[in-house]
């Protein structure tokens, strides 16, 4: 799995006016790939594609680099109060993904230049509820980790939390491309999370992302930094030897992670969801996905904007729960679960 390169790239013509603008014009102009420009990184119409599904495919290797103009963050709970806003979308094709559904008509990838002004509307949030520490999740919108390596922006913001006095960032992926991010200056404010499943999941879910052996190489080297590392297993997926794959999952962790990743490790876990709208995207973008997608099996729960999830049912979530708390626990007694979702 070799580090994200788009195929056509655009530029909001004020995004120039920012130095990464500049940068990121430099680079794509060495290369062969396409630049084209759009008035907004709202507004990318005609991308290449004869049908829906193959625009679809076209998006997904687009970098649009616009300006983040909206500077109010979203909030992000459980995993910290606010959303930080660097990128949205994402070059990988896992076909569960929930930006299918938020991101609607615009899945190309978009990052934004103007870096500064987004650390200082956080460095805003921080003030206002200081002395209180304010957690701030950059991967709401994107595998941000997945085009770091192209605009070292993720590594700005984790030296200017590193210098912060209440603010923290977290953030997850599932890309092994990581070593810029490795002399970072820290200050162990940052907690780097890997995304990790079932072999089943990987294989026949996540297709485009780093296996997960390359996750775990990548997330002992993170260790070895110096960072906080945790570890989400999302989406927790029922399948024939569900069991079976979760205790492998969690015993190939353990074998591999050096002694220091072991120390200050925290999970999340989130089971499998979806909504009736994510179920229609998924069917169109990937007809052929395994995903079982069927509302008679599943728990339906209310959700916020009226727009509830299905989950699995009560004993299965229990199950589920318990199963994957006794194999956290056996191999990683040190651990803290954050949540189960
Ligand atoms: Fe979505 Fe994450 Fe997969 Fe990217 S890596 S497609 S953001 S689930």
């Amino acid at each position: 799995m070799k580090p994200f390169e788009p195929k056509l790239v655009y530029f909001e013509p004020n995004a120039l006016d920012y130095p990464l603008g500049q940068q990121l014009k430099k680079r794509f102009e060495n290369t062969d790939v396409e630049i084209r420009y759009t008035t907004s990184h709202n507004q990318v119409r005609n991308l290449p594609g004869d049908n829906d599904f193959q625009k679809y495919r076209v998006a997904k290797s687009t970098l649009v680099v616009g300006i983040r103009k909206t500077l109010k963050f979203d909030t992000s709970k459980p995993s910290a109060e606010y959303a930080i806003p660097f990128a949205t979308g994402c070059m990988g094709h896992c076909h569960y993904c929930y930006l299918q559904t938020t991101m609607g008509s615009k899945p190309y990838i978009r990052t934004y230049v103007n870096v500064d002004e987004i650390l200082t509307a956080a460095d805003e949030y921080m003030a206002e509820r200081a002395p209180e520490i304010t957690r701030f999740e950059a991967s709401c919108t994107s595998d941000i980790v997945g085009i770091d390596h192209i605009t070292h922006t993720l590594k700005r913001a984790i030296e200017h939390f590193g210098q912060s006095e209440y603010g923290k960032l977290r953030f997850v992926t599932k890309f092994h491309h990581v070593d810029h991010l490795l002399d970072a200056n820290h200050n162990g404010k940052t907690r780097f999370r890997f995304s990790v499943n079932a072999d089943y999941v990987i294989k026949f879910f996540e297709p485009g992302t780093s296996r997960l052996k390359d996750r775990i190489a990548a997330a002992g080297k993170v260790a070895r930094a110096g960072y906080p590392l945790g570890f989400i297993v999302a989406p927790i997926y029922l399948h024939d030897g569900w069991q079976q794959g979760y205790y492998e999952m969690f015993e190939r962790l353990e074998a591999e992670l050096p002694i220091e990743a072991k120390k200050d490790l925290t999970f999340e876990f989130i089971q499998h969801r979806f909504t009736k709208p994510a179920k229609r995207v998924i069917e169109k973008n990937y007809p052929m996905t395994k995903l079982e997608l069927d509302e008679e099996k599943r728990r339906y729960k209310w959700g916020k904007y009226g727009i509830g999830k299905y989950v699995y049912k009560k004993e299965e979530e229990e199950d589920i729960k318990e199963t994957l708390y006794q194999y956290m626990v056996k191999f990683f007694p040190e651990a803290k679960l954050e949540y189960f979702t």
